[in-house]
């Protein structure tokens, strides 16, 4: 295996630090204050191609595989994860099961905004009952002539207030097929949504969350995104693809935590010497090192799977599991190295793990990950 960056992709991963530097890690904290990260930067992110990554050109997308996606992922998630989770959502989840499962009008429809940036896209899974048995969902989509009208309450949506296009995953009516679960692009402004922020998040304070209530929705049937009653497995492609995009934004906060530890160990004095110099501090910083090449490197094998074609989906899950738990590590360990100076949010060590608790719990918590992993090997579900 070839571990090597081609001059390519190190010039993707030079853009993505440069453009997070400039533009992301000098307002991090005002916007982790402020409960927003400033919507100028979707645009600027379009402009740069990083929003239409491994998206075909004829659909104003710029390209690239899927390592180049996890490179620049990391950069986003090393300066700041609720910019990276904008990008995991719209690109990830959204506009590349567009580009999957979509029809050429839906692909029309929808990927140039994405893609741009002139849209931003939300993924419409969980529900106040139904988190991690995700297939059991209430909001139930009714069949009305070429219309179907859709009832229900989406929880936790990320990019939830800001969507302009709205992934939505509901019980179809006359569905023979998995479950019965449909997926639907539907427009954000469509009457009868309304949407609420949620505030008061430990992490990710930046990124637009919202709960989303949907009352006699009416959506044209050409909007069902594959075919009626394949929506769970529209989803679970989806999130295949989406756990390493959430593994490569933890990469990017142990890397984070691991260039802020080092520094702040180089520079603080405690006994007559820099902090460096005492062997448990550099237990600490070692930890996190090795957590940092683990994380990337599973990271990466996932992205290799993907771009040769192969099956990928467990090691997507083993990714996702590691990397989240590796970057909550590393994060704490941060924390330690910067003594009570972590503790205050003018260190960044505080941020970053409050910005990674959140990665096991979402697009399925450790627990869950550890069940795909498990069947997989045994042949039993345990779910
Ligand atoms: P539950 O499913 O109620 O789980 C509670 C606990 O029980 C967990 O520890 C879980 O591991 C455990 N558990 C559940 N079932 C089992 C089992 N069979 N075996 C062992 N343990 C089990 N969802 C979206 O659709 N779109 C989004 O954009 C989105 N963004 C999010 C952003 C944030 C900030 C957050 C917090 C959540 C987001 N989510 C989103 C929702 C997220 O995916 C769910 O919170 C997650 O899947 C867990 O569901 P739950 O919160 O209902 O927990």
């Amino acid at each position: 295996m070839n571990l090597e960056l081609s001059e390519e992709q190190e010039a993707v991963r030079r853009l993505a630090r440069d453009f997070v530097e400039r533009e992301v890690v000098p307002h991090a904290t005002a916007w982790d204050r402020a409960e927003e990260v400033d919507r100028g930067i979707v645009e600027k992110l379009g402009a740069l191609g990083f929003l239409g990554l491994t998206i075909d050109e004829e659909y104003g997308g710029s390209g690239g595989d899927h390592l180049a996606y996890c490179l620049v992922t990391e950069e986003l998630g090393r300066g700041d994860s609720s910019v990276r989770g904008i990008v995991s959502v719209s690109l990830g989840l959204v506009a590349k099961t567009v580009a999957a499962w979509g029809s050429e009008e839906q692909k029309r429809t929808w990927l140039p905004g994405l893609t741009s940036g002139a849209y931003v896209g939300c993924f419409g899974l969980t529900e106040p009952g139904t988190g991690s048995d995700a297939g059991n969902l209430s909001t139930r989509a009714v069949r009305d002539g070429d219309d179907y009208v859709v009832n229900g309450t989406k929880m936790f949506i990320t990019n939830g207030t800001w969507a302009d296009v709205v992934l939505l995953f509901a019980r179809s009516t006359d569905a023979p097929g998995h479950r019965g679960v449909s997926a639907f692009l539907v427009p954000a402004d469509a009457s009868g949504l309304t949407r609420r922020a949620v505030h008061g998040k430990l992490g990710l304070r930046g990124q637009a969350t919202a709960e989303l209530v949907l009352e006699d929705v009416r959506v044209p049937a050409s909007a069902m995104l594959g075919p009626e009653g394949k929506g769970f497995p529209v989803a679970l492609s989806a999130l295949a693809k989406g756990r390493m995009s959430v593994a490569a934004g933890c990469v990017g906060i142990a890397q984070a935590a691991l260039d802020a530890a080092v520094r702040y160990a180089g520079e603080r004095e405690q006994f007559g010497r820099t902090i460096a110099h005492h062997q448990l501090v550099q237990e600490l910083i070692s930890d996190i090192a090795v957590d940092v090449d683990a994380a990337r490197l599973l990271t990466w094998r996932v992205a290799d799977l993907i771009d040769r074609g192969k099956p990928f989906a467990v090691e997507s899950s083993k990714a996702k599991l590691f990397a989240s738990e590796a970057a909550v590590r590393a994060a704490n360990n941060a924390l330690q190295v910067f003594g009570g100076y972590g503790y205050i949010d003018e260190y960044p060590a505080g941020k970053l793990l409050r910005d990674a608790r959140v990665m096991t719990l979402y697009e399925g918590t450790s627990q869950i990950q550890k069940l795909v992993i498990g069947r997989a090997l045994t042949g039993v579900s345990a779910f």
